[in-house]
């Protein structure tokens, strides 16, 4: 037997782009075929071009890529140029008066600034981050709830060339000291509280408590007052943001550095063990940032981009702070959650900001759809015309209903495959020329050279899954694991010795050359000998009506390798007794009529909600250890809310 995994889903249904969508793309059937055919045929100079065209370099570079390190690949490594500079300063002579950002409170009070009034904020700040001692190539932490602030403290570092590291708002102290720690940072910057579902969510506390214990390489906490909460300050140490930026100029003149100079470490989310410091790179990681907001968002002047992503996610960096704006659009952000004070908030941000391209996670989506139809329909989303999706695979039944009811059957929705390692989309729709499958990220992007490949590095070409990787290094690829170049080749290039990028992700392609992800490989199942993806059984079971999540875990088993364990979420109370183990069988019957019977769940249990980091991505070691009856003793300090583990703990009577 093929120890590559089997493809079980079969979803076939085609949306190919309409005429109205093709007339306006920014990236036609000829150009992407222009564009494929110079990456064919020269793929340095095919970076190098857009390198140019798409940003402004204080010196130009000589040299594309240099891989005289691998892997430790460089991109125009002897140019310069400076990120907020190519965030803000250019567009001011023609843009001024253009919004930049709309920001929705979580009270629903709004704000707004123009990239004249986000320049000046900006200056101001870095001035004052240089008055606190901030120098080029330190480390600065940025801990702050989801506010037009984050934007500008990211911007000042980029602009003063200090290298900035978002740790989420909603990460405890110890997970911000050990970030802190890894990092070597010199400051945070921070808020008193963050206002989230109608509360105050404290911040400060937070660094209290992991500075009490470690951290010692800070020097110094800014803190921007958000709510009227107290704030007790360190004499010293901490320094209000009000006072910080007080007489401070609102010009400073952006530092220019080497394109390879970091601009942010982002600790990943941790779905597969400890966290890592992806380090990137300022013009390789601007330069995808910039071309895929133009390829995959499609975007033009006239739009209201919204990502929903914080900040603290790689998704809010590449789409929230830094594609759109250097590309001078206007971007919403929204400090608020999806269900507050109703689950019809995000169609309500939508319609009262009049936003035209909305990018959201499959987790989103399936909470949002719970909900039923009625909800959107109270909403105009009549300006929406772009719809994408991010985080994890996305079942095809979620992907329907994103389509049919917030896109009105016309919006083109980009699935789009990428990692906090990859800086930016690799595989995606390009939705003026791409043919969707529902589920599928469908292609890799011009210039990504994205394969599948078994386990001796053969490649697969339709059919059986395999290992997703890359075979040439990409200008926005992260550099290194920050502190640890050893960790780094071992995760991502060992296994094919430096041949390929290794991704971490199963995936398997179609006849039509599409890309299905199934899954991470640490996830792969194997059912009496057959290898499965966990995403195709846990489409199949939210393809049942009354299932609203599902995650799939395998738990050894003597006679079959593994046997199919599936953690469940209805959307219906789950009966007692007899009911409930009627309900199983159903469940496992659905499963069989929908795949086949050798994906069927040999044990279901029923909770009401998944283990989830704070990405909302489910983290299925804890569900493998809970299906193994195991205590957990691993790293539970991204998960979302740990109390739901008990739920699953509880056999079911
Ligand atoms: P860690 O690496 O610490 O385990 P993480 O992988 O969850 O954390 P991210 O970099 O945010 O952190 O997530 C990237 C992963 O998310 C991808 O490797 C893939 O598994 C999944 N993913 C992202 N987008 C998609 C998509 N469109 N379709 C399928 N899977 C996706
Ligand atoms: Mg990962």
């Amino acid at each position: 037997m093929s120890n590559n995994i089997e493809s079980i889903l079969h979803e076939d249904r085609i949306f190919k782009p309409t005429a109205d969508f093709k007339s306006q793309a920014n990236i036609t059937e000829e150009k992407y075929h222009a564009l494929k055919a110079k990456a064919d045929e020269d793929y340095e100079g095919y970076w190098c071009d857009l390198a140019r065209e798409k940003l402004d370099w204080s010196k130009d570079f000589t040299v594309g890529l240099d891989d005289s390190n691998a892997p430790f690949y460089k991109w125009f490594a002897d140019g310069e140029l400076n990120a907020s500079y190519n965030c803000i300063d250019r567009h001011l002579e023609e843009k001024e008066d253009k919004l930049a950002i709309i920001f929705e409170a979580d009270d629903g009070s709004v704000e707004q600034y123009t990239y004249k009034e986000l320049h000046d904020e900006v200056c101001r700040l870095a001035n004052a981050l240089t008055a606190q001692g901030i120098e080029k190539g330190d480390r600065v932490i940025i801990y702050m709830p989801m506010i037009p602030q984050a934007v500008f403290a990211m911007q000042a570092c980029a602009r003063i060339g200090a290298i900035h590291s978002i740790v989420f708002g909603g990460f405890s102290a110890e997970a911000l000291r050990d970030r802190i720690e890894d990092a070597g940072a010199r400051m945070v910057i921070t808020a008193n509280a963050g206002c989230r579902g109608g509360k105050s969510v404290p911040l400060k506390g937070a660094v209290d408590a992991a500075l009490e214990k470690g951290g010692d390489s800070v020097r110094k906490v800014i803190v921007y007052k958000r709510t009227d909460d107290e704030v007790p300050m360190k004499e010293g140490r901490d320094i209000s943001w009000h006072d910080a930026i007080a007489g401070m100029s609102n010009y400073h003149d952006a530092v220019m550095v080497n394109a390879e100079h970091p601009l942010f470490l982002l600790y990943t989310s941790g779905s597969t063990g400890k966290p890592k410091g992806i380090q990137h790179s300022t013009g390789g990681y601007l330069l995808n940032a910039y071309v895929t907001n133009e390829w995959v968002f499609d975007l033009k002047d006239s739009d209201v981009f919204w990502c929903t992503a914080d900040v603290g996610w790689i998704t809010g960096h590449t789409y929230v702070a830094y594609g759109p704006l250097s590309m001078g659009m206007t971007i919403v952000m929204f400090e608020g959650v999806p269900t507050y004070p109703d689950a019809g908030r995000f169609w309500q941000v939508c319609q009262d900001h009049g936003v035209t391209v909305f990018y959201t996670a499959p987790t989103a989506i399936r909470a949002l759809m719970k909900f039923g139809d009625d909800l959107p329909k109270q909403y105009d989303l009549s300006k929406l015309r772009l719809l994408g999706t991010v985080g994890e695979p996305i079942n095809p039944e979620a992907w329907i209903w994103y389509h049919d009811v917030i896109g009105r059957g016309e919006c083109p929705i980009v699935d789009t495959w990428w990692q906090t390692e990859t800086g930016a989309h690799m595989i995606a729709p390009v939705p003026g020329v791409t043919d969707l499958k529902p589920g599928s990220c469908t292609k890799p992007l011009p210039g990504i050279d994205a394969h599948i490949v078994d386990e001796e590095g053969v490649e697969l070409t339709h059919g059986e899954g395999g290992y997703l990787v890359v075979r040439k290094p990409w200008p926005s690829m992260v550099r290194t694991i920050w502190n640890d170049d050893e960790r780094f080749v071992d995760t991502y290039f060992a296994m094919f010795k430096n041949k390929y990028y290794v991704v971490g992700d199963s995936a398997h392609l179609d006849h039509d050359g599409n890309f299905w992800i199934m899954g991470r490989i640490d996830d792969v199942l194997n059912v009496s000998g057959h290898r499965l993806g966990t995403m195709e059984i846990e489409s199949a079971l939210v393809s049942h009506e009354h299932v609203a999540e599902a995650a799939v875990v395998g738990k050894p088993h003597d006679v079959k390798g593994e046997s199919i364990f599936a953690f469940v979420v209805m959307n219906m109370e789950v009966p007692p007794g007899d009911e409930r183990l009627a309900l199983v069988q159903e469940l496992r019957n659905h499963v069989a009529k929908e795949i086949g019977p050798i994906a069927k769940p040999d044990d279901i249990r029923f909770g009401s909600n998944l283990p989830k980091t704070r990405s909302g991505k489910i983290m299925r070691r804890l569900l493998r250890s809970i299906a193994k009856g195991e205590e957990i003793t691993s790293d539970t300090s991204t998960l979302e809310d740990p109390s739901i583990l008990d739920q699953f703990m509880q056999p079911h009577k």
